[in-house]
Formats: C-alpha cells, structure tokens, sequence
C-alpha cells in the first residue's frame, strides 16, 4: 500500500544535517510508492526546500516560527503534532539525533502510538514494514514490524544511504502556520564543546582516545590524524573522567552511539561499556600497548604499540598518501 511519509529535516547551523537525507531514503521505501514530504522547521528555511527535493522529498511543508529557529522540546512537540493533525501522515521518519530522541517518544505518547527508535535498516515485505535495531547494546538484532497505525521510526546516522542528489528534480513546497505557547524553555545561547566541527554521530572517520592519552595535551596527536582524515575526535569514559576531553565526546552505552566508516581506536581497552557505542564501526583499528587488550577482539586491524609513537606515523604516512 502507499503511504504518505513525513520526514523532519534538521537543521544545524543552516544546513541540513546528513541524516535528514538518510532518513528520506527510508520513507521513500516506508511510502512504498507514496509521498515523501519533508518537513523543515524554523524561520527563513524556505532556501532549504530545494536540497530536500533533489534528494528524495516530492513535498515540502515549511513551518515558519521564531519559536523554532533553535531546538525546544515543547515547541518541536506542539508544532510537529499540529503537522501531523494537518497532514495525517501514514509515516514519520526522523533521526536517531539529540533531536529525534528526544521529541520522538513525546509525540508516540501524544499519538498514542508505538515508535520502533534507533532503526539501522528498513525494508518492505509484501504489505508490511520491517525495521532492524540493535539490542543489547549491539550484540544482537532485532526485527520489528508495524502492524497498525503511524509507521513511526527513528533511524541511527551513517547506517541508511542517502539517495543519489539529483539537481533537476522539482517539488512542491507548502507552508503551515502553528500555533506555539507555553513555552518552558528559552534557548539564550548555545555553546559548543567540540574540538572538530565535525558531529561524532555523522563522522565518517573517528580517531578516539581512552586513558591511554595520559593527559589533555595527549588528544593533540589524535586530532591531527583526526584532521588529515577529516574525521572527528572522540573518547572513552575513562579519558572524560580523568578530565582529559569534554564528555561531549564520550562514545559508549552512556555517550555517544557512532557508526563511522573507520573508528581509530588509541590507548583505549575496549571495555563492554565503550564498545557498545562504536562497535558498529564498519572498519576498526586499534592502537594499545598491551597485546591482550579486549579491545583486539573486535578491532579489523591491530596495532600493538605506544600510540604517541604509532599516531604520528600514521599522520605522516597519510600526509605523504595525500600529496
Ligand atoms: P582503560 O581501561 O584504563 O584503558 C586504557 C588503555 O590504554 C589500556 O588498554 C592500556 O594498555 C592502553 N595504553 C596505555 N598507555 C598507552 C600508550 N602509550 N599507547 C597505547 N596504549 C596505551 N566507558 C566508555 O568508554 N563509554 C561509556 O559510555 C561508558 N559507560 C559506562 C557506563 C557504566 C554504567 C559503567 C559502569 C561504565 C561505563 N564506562 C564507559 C566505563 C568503562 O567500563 C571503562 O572504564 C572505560 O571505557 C575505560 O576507558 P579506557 O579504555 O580509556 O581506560
């Protein structure tokens, strides 16, 4: 059956993040056929309209509002829930982001439906929608089924291919007017704690420390390699912890959750806690000095070595690939 599929596009720093176009590619297969419409929340986004077509959306909805320019629980909630009163969606696909965790349960609540989060893949079987997600932090998947309702998802960044950019599609653009109030929060400023500009959760390389690093100044030959990569910098538990790195950077059950293309991980042990948030990595490397590390037994490659020896040898040895 076809279905009418929204998807909420995020915007960060005036662009769309890359799982909005991730999640599109999955409500083209949710809509079975149907209509994909994107959703884009916040004043003067109508520039933005043009790159949801050209990678999937047939629609757009546009939702202009000062109350939306930064991200607020109960403004997303009250105006994402009127779309959806408006619109009568038969899906909603949005990122397993800060943004989708939080706001996706609230509006499954306010629905009165179920919500499958933290989807890596959907495909479509005969009538039925069948989502894939990890359980017990990763060892183990699970397939889910919608059988009534809202097929209402939240999918994990770097695990859907986006479709193919295509400049010459054209779509319709509509814009709703909301009604938001009571707001509880005001967001006054926001600060970012980073060290790359990079989001951990989209990065397609990773170079993360433990406490291997000994100490902040340890990050820095990490980040270099992070750089001549273009990747992101990460950290276990045990390097926020000892203050060496910003939790903001944490990757693990209680951190981030990350699926980068290739995950570098230096003078970390590997322990359950840090592996369930990257061991979906597709290509691991570990650098440690201790050969029975646990952090081996799921690494592709090895290195048994003293990262501040090996990581500049890596950086080089890119450098020298590069030119
Ligand atoms: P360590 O275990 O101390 O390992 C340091 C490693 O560095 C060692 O293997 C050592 O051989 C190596 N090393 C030292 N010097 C060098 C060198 N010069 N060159 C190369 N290698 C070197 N942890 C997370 O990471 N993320 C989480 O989200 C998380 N959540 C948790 C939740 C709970 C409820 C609990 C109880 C724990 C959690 N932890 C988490 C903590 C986790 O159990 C580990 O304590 C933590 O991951 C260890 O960090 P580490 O590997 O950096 O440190």
């Amino acid at each position: 059956m076809e279905k009418k599929v929204l998807v909420l596009a995020e915007i960060r720093e005036g662009e769309i993040r890359n799982v909005s176009f991730e999640a599109i590619a999955a409500a083209k297969k949710v809509a079975n056929g149907g209509e994909v419409v994107g959703l884009l929340l916040g004043e003067r986004v109508s520039h933005l309209t043009k790159e949801l077509i050209q990678h999937g959306a047939d629609r757009v909805i546009t939702v202009e509002d000062r109350n939306l320019n930064v991200y607020t629980t109960d403004a997303y909630l009250q105006a994402i829930i009127q779309v959806i009163d408006y619109e009568k969606p038969e899906g909603f696909i949005l990122g397993h982001t800060a943004i989708g965790k939080d706001v996706s349960p609230r509006i499954a609540a306010k629905l009165k439906t179920g919500l499958i989060s933290d989807a890596v893949s959907v495909e479509v079987v005969g009538e039925e929608v069948l989502f894939t997600r990890p359980i017990y932090s990763g060892k183990a998947f699970e397939k889910k089924i919608v059988q009534e309702g809202i097929v209402f998802a939240t999918i994990r960044p770097n695990n859907i291919q986006p479709l193919d950019k295509e400049p010459s599609r054209t779509g319709h653009v509509t814009s709703i007017a909301v009604d938001i109030k009571d707001l509880r929060t005001i967001v006054k400023d926001i600060v970012r704690k980073t060290t790359s500009g990079i989001d951990l959760s989209e990065a397609k390389v990773i170079v993360s420390g433990g406490r291997g690093v000994k100490n902040a100044e340890g990050f820095k030959p990490l980040q270099e390699l992070a750089n001549v990569l273009g990747g992101a910098v990460g950290a276990s538990r045990g390097a926020c912890d000892a203050d060496y790195c910003d939790y903001s950077m944490q990757i693990g059950q209680t951190g981030k959750v990350v699926t980068p293309d290739l995950y570098i991980a230096c003078g970390i042990s590997g322990a359950i806690q840090h592996v369930a948030g990257m061991s979906n990595s597709k290509v691991i490397i570990a650098i440690n000095k201790d050969p029975e590390a646990p952090i081996f037994s799921i690494a592709d490659y090895g290195i048994v070595g003293d990262l501040f020896e090996v990581v500049p040898m890596l950086t080089e040895e890119i450098k020298n690939l590069k030119v």
